[in-house]
């Protein structure tokens, strides 16, 4: 099974990937876990570029093919090797994220992003997104570490964040659900095994 976590910075989602992790893990759940963007030694190279690179433009194009060049690794190294080895697949954040941040967000075209994401990723797809969930100024002072290049986007970026998240998780409501950020981290990992337990008995 393939599970991605996603949503707005700010919500917890690194956290929720860890202790879901923990949790398959204890489980005896053979689980890898990775990073979108990020998560091979060359999508490494891409994120540092993409988060911290100050001194070039990027364009809102330029930025979303980075993305995806970082997913097709991803993809081919690793994730689709974990999947054909018979291992459940964590990923925090995925093509979701690029369809909303510089689509709905960024201002690019969401359906050609998504028609592009199918290419990078030969077609897979979570079988189910969990999409965590705060109001956006909520979620702007819950940000714990120094603003990357991407943080520097105001409230109404945020929001707009926010919205596509909403769009997209509803217009495919069998493969993603919305989970609301407020509570404190164990009550939001019990919603998460929750969900994860309900796809891995199915
Ligand atoms: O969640 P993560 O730490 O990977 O996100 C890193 C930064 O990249 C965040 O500031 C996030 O908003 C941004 N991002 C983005 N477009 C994406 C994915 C992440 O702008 N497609």
């Amino acid at each position: 099974a393939f599970i991605s976590l996603d949503g707005l910075d700010g919500t917890g989602k690194s956290t929720q990937c860890r202790l879901l992790v923990e949790w398959l893990t204890a489980q005896r759940v053979p689980v890898t876990a990775c990073t979108d963007p990020g998560g091979t030694p060359l999508g490494q190279e891409l994120r540092k570029l993409l988060l911290f690179g100050r001194d070039h433009t990027i364009s809102t194009t330029t930025e979303a093919m980075l993305f995806m060049a970082s997913r097709a690794q991803l993809v081919d190294e690793i994730i689709r090797p974990a999947l054909d080895g018979g291992q459940v697949v964590v990923s925090d954040r995925f093509l979701l994220a690029n369809v909303v941040y510089q689509g709905h967000a960024g201002g690019l075209n969401a359906a050609d992003l998504w028609t592009v994401g199918r290419f990078v990723t030969g077609g897979l797809e979570p079988d189910l997104t969990l999409v965590f969930d705060l109001p956006p100024d909520v979620a702007v002072s819950r940000r714990n570490r120094a603003a990357d290049r991407m943080e520097d986007r105001g409230e109404d970026y945020v929001t707009r964040v926010r919205t596509g998240f909403n769009y997209e998780a509803g217009m495919r409501p069998d493969r993603h659900r919305i989970i609301d950020a407020t509570p404190d981290a164990d009550a939001v990992q019990k919603v998460v095994r929750r969900e994860v337990g309900r796809l891995l008995t199915e």
